[in-house]
C-alpha cells in the first residue's frame, strides 16, 4: 500500500489538535504505519524545506517549525499521497475549503496545522528523512476487508 509522510506542526501540538487530526485519517480508513514526537533541528528543516530557501518567509518558517515538538507520522493506504494532500486543503488556511483539516482548524498560511508529502517521490524521500526502517510497521488490520474490496487489497 502507498505511504505518505505527515508532520503535525507546532501549532497543532500546542493547540491540542493532534488527536482530532489523526482521527480524520483513521476514520477515512487509513492506517498509521509509524508515529513519533520529535523536535525538528534547523539542519533537518533546512533539508526538508530546501525548495523554499530564499523565500522571504523561510527564516520565520524554520523558527516556527522548531518552536515546539511536532508529531511525525506515516499514513498508509491506497493513493495515500493524493488523498491526504486533499484532506489537508490549501496552504493558506484562509483559502482552504471547509471540511479540510486546514479549512476546519486554521486561519494562517504559516500556522496551517499539518505538512503532507506532495508527490510519491517526495513521500519516499521524506519517509527516509524522518524514519528508520525499524520504526515503520507493516501489519494487517482485522477490519482491512471492510476498508477495501478483495481486488483493491491485492
Ligand atoms: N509557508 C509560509 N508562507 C508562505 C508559504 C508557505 O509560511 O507564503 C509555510 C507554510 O507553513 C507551508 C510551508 O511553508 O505549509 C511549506 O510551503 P508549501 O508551499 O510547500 O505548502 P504546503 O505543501 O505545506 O501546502
Ligand atoms: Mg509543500
Amino acid at each position: 500500500m502507498e505511504r505518505t509522510l505527515i508532520i503535525l506542526k507546532p501549532d497543532c501540538v500546542q493547540r491540542g489538535l493532534c488527536g482530532a487530526v489523526l482521527e480524520r485519517f483513521e476514520r477515512r480508513g487509513f492506517q498509521i504505519a509509524a508515529m513519533k514526537m520529535m523536535r525538528l533541528s534547523r539542519r533537518l528543516l533546512e533539508e526538508h524545506y530546501a525548495h523554499l530557501k530564499g523565500k522571504p518567509f523561510f527564516e520565520s518558517l524554520v523558527e516556527f517549525m522548531s518552536s515546539s515538538p511536532v508529531v511525525v507520522a506515516i499514513i498508509e493506504g491506497k493513493d495515500a499521497v493524493e488523498i491526504v494532500r486533499k484532506m489537508c486543503g490549501a496552504t493558506n488556511a484562509r483559502n482552504a475549503e471547509n471540511g479540510t483539516i486546514r479549512g476546519d482548524f486554521a486561519l494562517s498560511t504559516q500556522c496551517n496545522i499539518i505538512h503532507a508529502s506532495d508527490s510519491k517521490e517526495t513521500a519516499k524521500k521524506e519517509i527516509e528523512r524522518f524514519f528508520k526502517e525499524d520504526e515503520i510497521f507493516s501489519y494487517e488490520r482485522l477490519l482491512g476487508k471492510f476498508t477495501y474490496s478483495k481486488d483493491e487489497r491485492e
